[in-house]
């Protein structure tokens, strides 16, 4: 695709979203809700946790890549932008599988399942099929990659029900519980006609499970986090403001502490300059969540940070990162 086609497309993209985004309410389809039954906290402050690392492991899963508008990864009335420009970029599509000795695999968020391996719309119907707007190599699927390595997670957590986190839940075990902030659903690109958008991937989903953060303890410098597992290794983090209900987590791994932001940072380059996402339902939250997520960063700096569509390490096969890709606009033109 070429630069002019391509941003024509994404235009045309963002037009969609933001229609499927504007006449939210009920869906095609959205599960029954219950509250999240959190165990009790292991601990009441990140020096307890951390003083504890678990013997879980996380590895970030590429499931392919999804071209978006500049302006929905980062805003770009930001003074910090300036000079960039609002073009498209292509950002990977992220899952992060959570192994755990005791307690099983955890997957968060669940890229893109293999619809996508023979269509550029893969899974997303409605007149979104209309676009090609995804890429994805054979094996490189949500299913394939957990196959390969022998993983069958029995929790699924969501940092947000956006499409690109959803899209691979019909490739997974239908019978895991499936976790979501509370609200989520009403963010969901969910279309009440299916017409601009139709998203069947949480049609097999019997019930999602709503971690629910009113009353629970803000984790200094985080907001409120919930001790998922009871035993310290995984953390819910309330962090919305890109989208209602989005949660970001902290593995406390073997190898050492990991946050996954979620879409509450896109990329690095946003992270670190300071810019929150263009794209937000709340624009004080998201600044709110992005604050505190650097203050957790800077308060705890062995803490290793994945962005929502960033690699921290180079891309297989030279691939530009995203970062690279910002950076060459900043500065540039006006
Ligand atoms: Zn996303």
């Amino acid at each position: 695709m070429n630069n002019r086609s391509s941003s024509v497309f994404t235009s045309a993209l963002v037009m969609i979203l933001a229609a499927a985004g504007g006449s939210l309410g009920c869906s095609t389809y959205a599960p029954p809700t219950a509250k999240f039954a959190a165990p009790p906290p292991s601990a009441s402050t990140w020096d307890e946790v951390f003083a504890h690392p678990s013997d879980a492991t996380v590895e970030t899963l590429t499931t392919g890549e999804v071209e978006v508008s500049r302006s929905l990864l980062l805003d770009l009335e930001d003074r910090a932008t300036a000079g960039m420009k609002d073009d498209s970029v292509s950002v990977p599509v992220l899952a992060h599988l959570i192994r755990h000795p005791s307690k099983g695999d955890l997957l968060v968020d669940t890229g893109l399942d293999h619809t996508f391996t023979t269509s550029g719309h893969g899974n997303v119907g409605g007149l979104a099929s209309l676009f090609s707007f995804c890429r994805q190599a054979p094996g490189q699927d949500i299913a394939s990659q957990l196959r390969a390595r022998g993983a069958a997670p029995k929790s699924v957590l969501y940092t947000h029900l956006h499409v690109d986190h959803t899209a691979g839940t019909p490739d997974l075990d239908q019978g895991a519980r499936f976790i979501a902030g509370k609200g989520s659903l009403k963010d969901a690109y969910l279309d009440e006609s299916g017409v601009v958008m139709h998203l069947s991937h949480l049609d097999g989903v019997k019930e999602l499970s709503e971690l629910d953060f009113a009353g629970v303890r803000p984790m200094l410098p985080l907001g409120p986090s919930i001790d998922v597992l009871g035993d310290g290794s995984v953390w819910a983090v309330w962090t919305p403001g890109h989208s209602i209900g989005h949660v970001s987590y902290v593995v406390n791994a073997k190898s050492g502490p990991v946050l996954l932001t979620g879409d509450a940072s896109h990329t690095r380059w946003g992270f670190e300059h300071d810019v929150e996402p263009g794209k937000v339902t709340d624009r004080a939250g998201a600044r709110r969540s992005l604050g505190e997520l650097r203050a957790f960063v800077r308060a705890y700096p062995a803490v290793r940070v994945v962005y929502g569509h960033e690699l921290s390490k180079a891309a297989p096969g030279g691939a530009t990162p995203v970062s690279a890709q910002l950076s060459r606009g900043a500065g540039e033109g006006t």
